[in-house]
């Protein structure tokens, strides 16, 4: 079955019910989802930290750096900031897909693998979550309020209307 372009059946419902769980557990119900809310519930079991840089050149968007010490784990996510605050947005979101789906430290796997793919069903549901989208879409048919309502690129937001099948 096509999903918009990305079949991964039972891993698109996995990367889905991962968001829906985080959204959950940091309290999160309306939109725009605060990212900054959903962090600091990650770090209050984590040792996560998220940093912004200007080094990047315009291709990177953010990379996510695992480390293990003794028993502990670190967690650094760098963003680039030089993007457009929707942009920043997914990134994040991203970054925390493959963070919470165990990818390991971010590698240039390209934007065909599976991780990437998964890291972006990801960051979709959790910006976007599609219960929310569906009650807001019916109030608010037009897609660029609703990409503005939920700080979100028209792009992303068209994206996960055709995943979600709310189209
Ligand atoms: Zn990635």
């Amino acid at each position: 079955m096509d999903e918009g372009g990305v079949d991964l059946g039972p891993r698109k419902k996995f990367a889905e019910v991962t968001a829906q769980n985080l959204l959950k557990h940091a309290r999160i119900s309306t939109a725009p989802v605060s990212l900054r809310q959903v962090i600091e519930h990650l770090q209050s079991k984590t040792n996560l930290d998220v940093v912004g840089s200007q080094k990047f050149t315009e291709k990177v968007s953010g990379l996510l750096v695992v480390c293990k010490k003794a028993d502990d784990e670190f967690v650094t996510i760098v963003f680039n900031e030089n993007h457009p605050g929707c942009r920043r947005r997914f990134t994040l979101a991203h970054e925390i897909g493959h963070m919470l789906m165990r990818h390991g430290s971010c590698s240039e796997d390209g934007p065909a693998s599976h991780a990437e793919k998964e890291a972006n069903l990801f960051a979709g549901e959790l910006l976007m979550p599609a219960k929310m989208l569906k009650k807001d879409l019916a109030a608010t048919p037009d897609i660029p309020s609703l990409a503005k309502k939920y700080l979100v690129s028209a792009q992303a937001l068209s994206i996960k209307l055709s995943t979600a099948r709310l189209l």
